[in-house]
């Protein structure tokens, strides 16, 4: 049963990081229902909601083009940047972007501000939260990195396993990044560890319609 105190955090459930996009993964829109069904359990108990998203500069040292990884992906205000068109968040989503600067690879959760530059860190703070519950793309960069630093942060987290696919540049990427976020303190959860809330409370006089 949640309390408060938790909150939700989804890292990067952008086109670019799905199918067909310019750094698809495989299945990477398979998590997004598992995102909304988590997203509708943590916003129906008034738990906060983080969703992070790359926000990329056109020219970054993050890019193959500029001496780093990958291909061009997820520019700002590009389509390819946009959140999954299935995503569906609650207006009190809050929405934080990473990887602005030109030298930023910004794998971490925690290199990421809101509108009002204000970090993650800081608004975990104030809103009390020490149980963080991480999923998105990529299981083997940012969920790895943001697990990783929310562990340092003293934070307590679980990762979402039925919310989350990797990259994969090789094959077992990331069932060592899940092995990695274990071994530092992580724990992890799947969807049927977290009652959905029912959408209107039970009325108690209405009896068992007797079957024919
Ligand atoms: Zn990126």
């Amino acid at each position: 049963m949640l309390k408060l105190k938790k909150a939700l955090l989804i890292a990067d459930p952008q086109i670019d990081f799905c199918p067909g996009g310019a750094l698809g993964i495989k299945d990477g829109d398979k998590i997004i229902p598992a995102v909304n069904a988590y997203v509708r359990r943590f916003a129906q108990r008034q738990l906060p909601v983080f969703i992070t998203r790359d926000w990329h500069p056109r020219r970054t040292k993050h890019f193959k083009a500029y001496g780093g990884v990958w291909p061009r992906h997820c520019v700002h205000d590009t389509k390819g940047a946009a959140f999954h068109p299935k995503l569906r968040l609650p207006k009190e989503a809050i929405v934080l972007s990473k990887g602005m600067g030109p030298e930023e690879d910004s794998y971490s959760a925690f290199h990421a501000y809101d509108n009002n530059h204000k970090g993650l860190h800081h608004l975990l703070q104030i809103f009390g939260v020490t149980e963080l519950y991480i999923g998105g793309l990529a299981t083997d960069y940012c969920v790895k990195y943001s697990v990783l630093d929310a562990l340092k942060y003293g934070y307590k987290v679980y990762v979402l396993l039925d919310a989350t696919k990797g990259v994969n540049l090789k094959p077992r990427d990331s069932v060592e990044a899940v092995r990695q976020m274990l071994a530092a303190g992580a724990g992890t959860m799947t969807l049927a560890d977290i009652a959905p809330v029912p959408k209107k409370p039970q009325r108690q006089e209405k009896s068992k319609r007797p079957r024919h």
